[in-house]
């Protein structure tokens, strides 16, 4: 299980200052890769060797003051269900607001840990004013200031503790989940794998539901799914909509093997998608691509082609990844996406023998050695797949600190031309020797 901490709090008391600051290097590389604009209000986050996800819930409402402490309510109320810990941020500058004391009130009757960041103590005199704070019982507040990162290490040392053991509890059956943009088609995929209707309606404030997981055993096929569309829930405020289906993408992404990403053909891919994309990347999750409603889109021979085309230079630079047309009303390649996710995952798991990978590998290098830098010849001896849960591969070389990215994504091409990888994210480590 993934681990999703979401930072909640009226507007302005810090929010997306914080959140940038957790995920500032990671979005500032993705960002540059895609040259897309995306929303960015979850994104991946490290401390101390955990990974986790942070979600900024600021960004999912708007501010019309009508709707607003509404909105707000329900989505404390969303992120005490699906995130693993909240940080409750307020501002010390302001003190506490009714605003303040209403979701601190949310927040008491909640069973997961929360931490009260005080935030703006940009000084010592500031100190102070957060004892205040104490008075939401809700325990111990901790001093920080988003601007320059004062005060964040100890309060993500204590967030982290509170983590689920993401190590390998391996479930030995394969998991998917189908994700993808609402009316793409996800509950029809799976009410056609599963020869029948599901239709789950909760109310929001209804009681907390894990994700839905199916075992679908039929057909030669033994895996679990991870349904995101069956479960709809009922709220007055739109953009709690979005917010809430993006909470669950991302808890079933984490708690996947391979997501199945579905499209509408008519719509194409748009950021919200690349997004989830990239988080799947990020989370080093396998990939099948469907584009849906294939039977709505005029096409001869080239179509197909010229569709995927677009879609993977949205993705560069990871475009090693399978993409399949669908019809679902129509029950057009149901199963090959099946079938697709099933590959995706062996490759996932996929381990190449040391001999075999330096059989292949090294005489490519030697025809094609990384260049020189500094008048230094840097010579890659031997690799090896280091044993993880997704693909990992050591190169061993003199001086590692040269090698530059080109010659990164040279290797990972080469890997990926001689041993089928797609729809698998590789990492590759330099390692002295
Ligand atoms: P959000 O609406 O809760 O997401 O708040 P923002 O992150 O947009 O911040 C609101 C305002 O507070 C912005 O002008 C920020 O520059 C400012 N701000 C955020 N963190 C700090 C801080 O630690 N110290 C000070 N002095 N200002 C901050
Ligand atoms: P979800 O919100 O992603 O679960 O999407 P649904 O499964 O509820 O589908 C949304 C709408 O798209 C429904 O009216 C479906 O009948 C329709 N739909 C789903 N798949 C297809 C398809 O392959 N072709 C066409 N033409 N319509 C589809």
């Amino acid at each position: 299980m993934g681990n999703i901490v979401a930072i909640v709090g009226r507007p302005n008391v810090g929010k997306s200052t914080l959140y940038n600051r957790l995920t500032e290097t990671r979005k500032a590389i993705v960002d540059d890769m895609s040259g897309v604009t995306r929303d960015r209000h979850y994104g991946v986050a490290e401390w101390t060797d955990k990974s986790f996800t942070v979600i900024d819930t600021g960004g999912y409402v708007a501010n019309s003051e009508d709707v607003f402490e509404i909105a707000i309510r329900e989505q404390v109320i969303i992120a005490i269900e699906e995130a693993t810990a909240i940080i409750f941020m307020v501002d010390v500058v302001t003190g506490t607001t009714d605003l303040d004391d209403e979701i601190a009130g949310v927040l008491r009757r909640s069973k997961k840990p929360v931490f009260v960041a005080a935030n703006k103590v940009d000084n010592n005199m500031l100190l102070a004013q957060s004892a205040e704070f104490y008075g939401f019982g809700l325990g111990e507040v901790y001093c920080i200031s988003s601007m320059t990162g004062s005060g964040t290490g100890e309060l993500l040392d204590e967030v982290v503790k509170t983590f689920e053991d993401v190590e390998e509890e391996k479930n030995e059956l394969p998991v998917y989940a189908i994700v993808g943009r609402p009316n793409v088609g996800k509950s029809s995929m799976i009410n056609s794998l599963l020869g029948r209707q599901r239709n789950i309606v909760t109310d929001i404030a209804g009681t907390t539901r894990d994700s839905i997981h199916i075992h679908y055993k039929q057909f030669g096929h033994d895996f679990m799914l991870v349904d995101t569309a069956g479960l709809r829930k009922k709220t007055k405020v739109r953009e709690n909509i979005e917010f809430y289906s993006v909470m669950r993408t991302i808890k079933a992404l984490e708690e996947a093997d391979v997501i199945i990403l579905m499209l509408d053909a008519l719509e194409g891919i748009e950021s919200q998608d690349i997004n989830i994309f990239h988080l799947a990347e990020k989370n080093r999750k396998g990939v099948v691509l469907v584009v849906n409603k294939w039977d709505l889109v005029e096409k001869d021979h080239k179509t197909a082609k010229e569709y995927e085309k677009t879609i993977k230079e949205k993705l560069a630079p990871f475009t090693d990844v399978p993409v399949i047309f669908t019809s679902v009303t129509e029950k057009q390649r149901i199963f090959k996406t099946i079938e697709s996710a099933q590959k995706v995952y062996e490759n996932r798991a996929k381990k190449i023998s040391t001999s075999k990978l330096n059989d292949i590998l090294l005489p490519i290098i030697e025809k094609t050695p990384p260049p020189a830098t500094k008048g230094k010849h840097i010579k890659i001896k031997y690799i090896t797949q280091i044993n993880a849960s997704s693909p990992m591969f050591a190169f061993f070389c003199n001086l590692p600190q040269y090698i530059k990215e080109p010659y990164k994504r040279f290797l990972e091409n080469k890997l990926r031309e001689h041993f089928d990888f797609s729809g698998v994210p590789i990492q590759l480590f330099f390692r002295q020797k």
